[in-house]
């Protein structure tokens, strides 16, 4: 069964104190209200100010783990001091901006270019779809598009990954194409891990999601850190989730963020 994160209880306040905290976010309805164009989505600015503070603070790491492409991702968030992970791992970048590339997927990038291009001249009569080509991965979201006309795009976007022999995966009113290549929020986070986290035994780690693309990330954290907080942003459903905690919406993960911050700076050795 999933927890409620708030209040924190006192065991969860101790799994969160380990030097250095690895703090992994989700973007888009986690930290940013879902938008109806994901041009639209913003940080509201108390996130911003949390996530930002927290990102300076000695011994805490943040990292924003995102569908969106890194540079994306680093426009919304407007937070230099933080990792991000884009495209759901393909990309990771390191708060000094260095990319971490050892991911050898030029075929599989042409691969998804080549579905792109097909999907952009075979939706371009169908009103509401917004084809987005992120260079690892492609969304078609469909959140303004009829609902009725959703069926038919899924057998195309379907139809069109076979052609190119890339695969189809499915978040909140969008659908992606991706690599075969086995890159996903989990592999991020085992990375994340890597780098970030010299002594895990001492050391703490979190991840807040809210889609099912988040699922790889709470199985990875828990199965490599089984001390790791995992959070599911739930929206009031029930979600089927792996993560051991909830939170109800971004107001939430607000509050969470708040009293995190509050707790980090308590610490000894922290200021
Ligand atoms: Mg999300």
């Amino acid at each position: 069964m999933t927890r409620p994160l708030l209040p924190v209880a006192a065991d969860v306040v101790t799994r969160l104190a380990g030097t250095p905290l690895l703090v992994m976010l989700d973007v888009d309805g986690t930290l940013a209200p879902i938008a109806a164009r994901p041009e639209d989505a913003a940080l509201p600015p108390a996130t911003h100010r949390a996530v930002a503070a927290l990102a300076v603070m000695p011994g805490v790491d943040v990292a924003f783990v995102s569908g969106r492409a890194a540079p994306d991702v680093a426009r919304l968030t407007e937070t230099p001091a933080a990792w991000i992970v884009g495209n759901h791992g393909y990309e990771i970048v390191r708060p000094d901006g260095a990319t971490l590339d050892d991911l050898a997927l030029g075929r599989e990038r042409d691969a998804v270019a080549a579905a792109t291009r097909a999907l952009v001249a075979a939706t371009s009569a169908m009103p509401g779809v917004i084809v987005e080509d992120k260079r690892w991965t492609t969304s078609v979201h469909f959140r303004l598009a009829d609902p009725t006309t959703v069926p038919a795009l899924r057998a195309l976007v379907e139809r069109v990954a076979a052609q190119h022999n890339v695969r189809v995966t499915e978040g909140k009113r969008v659908l992606e194409i991706r690599p075969h290549a086995g890159v996903h929020k989990g592999t991020a986070v085992r990375r994340l891990l890597r780098e970030v986290l010299a002594e895990p035994h001492r050391s703490s780690a979190l991840y807040v999601g809210d889609d099912t693309t988040d699922e790889d990330a709470f199985s990875a954290l828990r199965s490599e850190m089984p001390d790791a907080v995992t959070v599911r942003v739930t929206y009031h459903e029930a979600a089927g989730t792996s993560a051991e905690f909830e939170l109800r919406d971004p107001g939430e993960v607000l509050r969470f963020l708040e009293w995190l911050e509050q707790l980090r700076g308590e610490l000894p050795g922290t200021r």
